[in-house]
């Protein structure tokens, strides 16, 4: 908060008035820092992987084109890399879109337990098989007013997560929970576990507890800043729990009316 203060004062030198005007340019200011500092992480992620392509290329065109061994393996890296640079224009995008002031929710009812369950079974396909997944979901349908494509992007960045970070694998636990007025949905991993000063943070646009670890797994540092904007749009909250070495929990909750599901049965 910045106040400026002007004295009024009479030609007799008494003051009799003080005029206070107080600007609220916190909230502006706060506005400003994060986009510039949005513009510069953006800059950032994406010079990046374009540096380490120019040199790729560069040896590549240089020669190392001719090397039956080192070519394939230099052109690998500049497809992953440019893999990751669509990723992150993509979540760009997806997150801009959602800043737009038309944004809006394609929202339909879903039976979230089939939802849920088609969603796993899809990550079932493609796990190592290290890791068990475990379901513990309701027994009936619970009935879930929401956007199926934001949704399933929620669920896939949260499972890639826990898969991502269990790197001996172990057990993936997929539960649902009902109360009064919402559901609770949870995913718990049993991988490497974010210290707790993070656990705030990690919901952020671009934070990574460890940046250098994460990017080489591939991440954008958008996902969970994605997922808690959609989760939000929903009405609900998200948020984790986690020990460090131990394994995470990230969960969200929806909307959900008890009662309005005994109306479709
Ligand atoms: P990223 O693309 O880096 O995975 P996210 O926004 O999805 O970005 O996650 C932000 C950071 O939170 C990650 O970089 C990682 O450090 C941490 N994180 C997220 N999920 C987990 C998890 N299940 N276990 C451990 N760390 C996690």
């Amino acid at each position: 908060l910045r106040a400026n203060f002007s004295v009024i004062q009479k030609e007799t030198g008494f003051v009799n008035g003080l005029i206070t005007v107080l600007h609220d340019i916190t909230e502006q200011e706060k506005i400003d820092l994060e986009r510039r500092e949005f513009v510069a992480n953006v800059s950032h992620e994406l010079r990046t992987p374009l540096t380490t392509m120019r040199s790729y290329l560069e040896a590549l065109s240089d020669g190392a084109w001719k090397d039956e061994e080192i070519a394939p393996n230099f052109l690998s890296v500049t497809q992953t890399e440019t893999e990751r640079m669509i990723r992150l224009v993509n979540d760009l995008l997806q997150l801009s879109k959602m800043d737009s002031k038309d944004y809006r929710l394609k929202k339909e009812w879903l039976n979230f337990v089939d939802f849920f369950n088609r969603i796993i079974d899809r990550f079932e396909i493609i796990k190592d098989e290290n890791t068990v997944f475990e379901r513990k979901l309701l027994e009936q349908g619970a009935f879930v007013e929401g956007d199926q494509d934001k949704l399933t992007q929620v669920l896939d960045n949260i499972i890639s997560n826990a898969m991502k970070y269990s790197p001996q694998g172990g057990k993936i636990t997929f539960k649902m929970e009902e109360r009064e007025d919402h559901i609770i949905v949870s995913v718990s991993d049993q991988g490497m576990g974010i210290p707790s000063e993070n656990l705030q943070q990690i919901f952020e646009r671009f934070y990574r507890v460890d940046k250098a670890r994460t990017r080489k797994l591939g991440g954008t540092g958008l996902g969970l800043a994605i997922a808690k904007e959609m989760v939000e749009a929903h009405g609900g909250e998200i948020w984790a729990e986690s020990v460090e070495g131990r394994g995470t929990t990230v969960s969200f909750t929806l909307p959900y009316d008890r009662n309005e599901e005994d109306d479709w049965t």
